[in-house]
């Protein structure tokens, strides 16, 4: 068995290595345009911030590694197309030019995704930035010991990420971004004002609100006009999502609207000898049971795998994704699972949302600190749809316990009693999220209460 695929960071290597666990004799090829496989772009900002000083421990596979495992490894190899009825691959030989047509069996289509660039004119200067691979990262890097000033665009997870980088190694930072909050998609305004808040106290000019309109090249820089002012900077970096790339595919596999191919279960494309996975392909997005593009290296790495144990017989079920995520700014823990109300809403869900803060543990021991949390539920079936957290204290895995409620199906009830340790060396009787989801109850009894009385 022939099997090809395209692309190698994280989708790719897990598929390569689990197709190979799976089939030691299948021949399996595998196509980067790149001169480096499995980098974590999540490291990007530690790295730049200072914090990561070897960034090549962001790095956890190797072509050799994949050599020693049976794939015939060509990097530097661009597929320039994708002829699925003859089933075959041309490539280019980025460093000879040659172009060679080769065929396939199976092809895994783990060839991710790419910043969206939008039309805006003067962003083609050298001095505007994009924030993706490991040769990004290098440029960011080397540009940024140049730079005084560096101009973020987008506040979503990245761009936040960035901004407090770089507020941390002395630079004049400024976060501009067309919402009016800092990463909306996840967060409501009880945390997004405190992380705000923590920006301003760093450093960090927020332009909230503002759409970028031009890049204007000066003698000593880079003026960004947005449609409500203008910004002297030397370096901009854009980070305002990302689109599948999925372009050698158009019109020969479904796709949703954005081009992430849709799969079945199985990671199968409507083509059943074409294999998605990772930022390439629409997830199944649990809290809505539809498709979303959602692209993480979470999802990626799970999908690779399915690949690989369902390339020959459909075996395993992908499960879905609540879009776990977290971050770290200023010393604080932010982490989000699932939907905010206002991202419910906007799917034309019934839902509900409690925010409450609490101490993680007693006020009895030397120190506590307390903990912003927020859950979005259904009123009618009581079903959990998301929720968030913010603290300096970590409660990253608490955003796992969330995920694994909406994952399963739990219900605010369920939360509310379910078992969890007590010590007070880490909580009270009642964990705080059983204590968030009390909360959730006595919510929706007072509206009902209130409804009935009305
Ligand atoms: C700055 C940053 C921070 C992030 N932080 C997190 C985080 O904290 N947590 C998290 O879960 N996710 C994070 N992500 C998202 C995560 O990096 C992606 O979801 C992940 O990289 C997707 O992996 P992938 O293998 O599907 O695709 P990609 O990483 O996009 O890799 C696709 C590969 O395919 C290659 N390729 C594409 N087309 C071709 C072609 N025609 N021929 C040959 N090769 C091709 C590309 O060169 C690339 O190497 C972050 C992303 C960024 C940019």
């Amino acid at each position: 068995m022939k099997v090809t695929v395209v692309g190698c960071t994280h989708a790719g290597t897990f598929a390569i290595k689990q197709i190979l666990a799976e089939h030691p004799d299948a021949e399996v090829t595998v196509y980067e345009r790149n001169d480096n496989l499995s980098f974590l772009s999540c490291g990007i900002a530690l790295y730049l911030g200072g914090e990561v000083a070897d960034p090549q421990g962001l790095f956890y596979s190797s072509p050799e590694e994949l050599k020693k495992l049976g794939a015939n490894v060509q990097m530097n190899h661009n597929v320039l197309d994708v002829d699925p009825d003859q089933k075959t691959v041309t490539v280019e030989d980025l460093t000879t030019h040659d172009q060679t047509t080769a065929s396939y069996d199976k092809l895994v289509m783990t060839s991710g995704s790419w910043p969206i660039i939008p039309k805006i004119p003067g962003i083609d200067s050298d001095k505007v930035k994009l924030c993706k691979n490991w040769n990004h990262a290098q440029v960011l890097f080397e540009d940024a010991k140049q730079a005084k000033r560096i101009t973020v665009i987008g506040a979503g997870y990245i761009g936040a990420e960035l901004a407090e980088a770089y507020s941390k190694t002395g630079h004049d930072v400024t976060l501009i971004d067309a919402q009016d909050r800092v990463m909306p998609k996840y967060f409501d305004s009880e945390f997004t004002d405190v992380i705000e808040k923590d920006y301003q106290d760093n450093g960090v000019q927020l332009a909230l609100g503002e759409t970028v309109a031009n890049f204007e090249e000066t003698a000593n820089g880079l003026t960004i006009n947005t449609d409500k002012g203008h910004y002297e900077t030397d370096l901009a970096i854009l980070c305002i999502g990302f689109r599948p790339n999925t372009g050698l595919l158009q019109g020969k596999v479904k796709m949703a609207a954005n081009g992430a191919i849709i799969t079945d279960d199985y990671m199968r494309s409507s083509n059943p000898d074409i294999f998605a996975a990772g930022d390439s392909a629409a997830v199944h997005y649990n809290p809505t049971h539809q498709n979303a593009y959602i692209p993480l290296a979470t999802n990626a790495v799970r999908q690779g795998i399915l690949v690989g144990k369902n390339l020959v017989n459909p075996t395993v079920k992908y499960m879905g994704t609540q879009s776990s995520s977290g971050l770290a700014l200023y010393g604080r823990t932010i982490v989000s699972t699932g939907l905010t109300l206002a991202a419910a809403k906007q799917q034309g869900l019934d839902a509900e949302q409690v925010i409450i803060t609490d101490n993680y543990r007693p006020e009895f021991m030397p120190s506590t600190e307390p903990v912003l949390m927020s859950l979005v539920f259904d009123p009618q079936t009581k079903r959990i749809l998301g929720g968030a957290l913010m603290s300096k204290y970590d409660v990253s895995q608490s955003a796992n316990t969330l995920s694994v409620c909406i994952q399963n199906n739990n219900t605010i009830d369920d939360l509310a009693m379910v078992d969890m340790l007590f010590q007070p060396n880490f909580d009270r009787p009642f964990n705080y999220l059983n204590i968030l989801a009390q909360a959730a109850q006595a919510k929706l009894a007072s509206t009902q209460d209130a409804t009935v009385k009305a």
